[in-house]
């Protein structure tokens, strides 16, 4: 009850940010993106292309996860819970799912690198 109490005084007031806030969130933003540099979308127009039937975009989503917290523990343990045939390493580069990517993303590379990065961390 107390943090109900707490929200609704938060957003009881229509208070904008000043100029410094929206700055240091804009800061917060552009090193999040420059980060986690694969703008994928969600779309799944790749997923039915996958001759391996991964869920690409969920494992994108690990990846920038991986890559913005510097390896951190989450993705390791997100894919530690899948099976072989559901992680980066069952990726066998054929490419199918870059043809219809609109954001052009190098997913077969992604996959690469991915499994390296977790295979630094066993
Ligand atoms: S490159 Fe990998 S992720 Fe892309 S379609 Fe082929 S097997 Fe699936
Ligand atoms: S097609 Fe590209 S943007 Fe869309 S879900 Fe697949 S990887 Fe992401």
């Amino acid at each position: 009850m107390e943090q109900v109490e707490d929200n609704i005084k938060t957003f009881e007031e229509e208070k904008p940010l000043n100029a410094e806030e929206a700055e240091a969130l804009q800061t917060i933003a552009k090193e999040m993106l420059s980060k986690t540099s694969l703008p994928c979308t969600a779309c799944r127009y790749c997923t039915s292309h996958c001759p391996r039937h991964l869920d690409i975009p969920r494992l994108i989503e690990l990846y920038n996860e991986h890559r913005f917290t510097g390896g951190g523990f989450i993705a390791p343990m997100v894919v530690g819970t899948l099976s072989e045939a559901e992680r980066p390493s069952a990726c066998i580069g054929c490419r199918s799912c870059e043809k219809v990517c609109p954001q052009q993303i190098k997913i077969s590379e992604m996959m690469k690198d991915f499994t390296a990065r977790l295979a630094a961390k066993d």
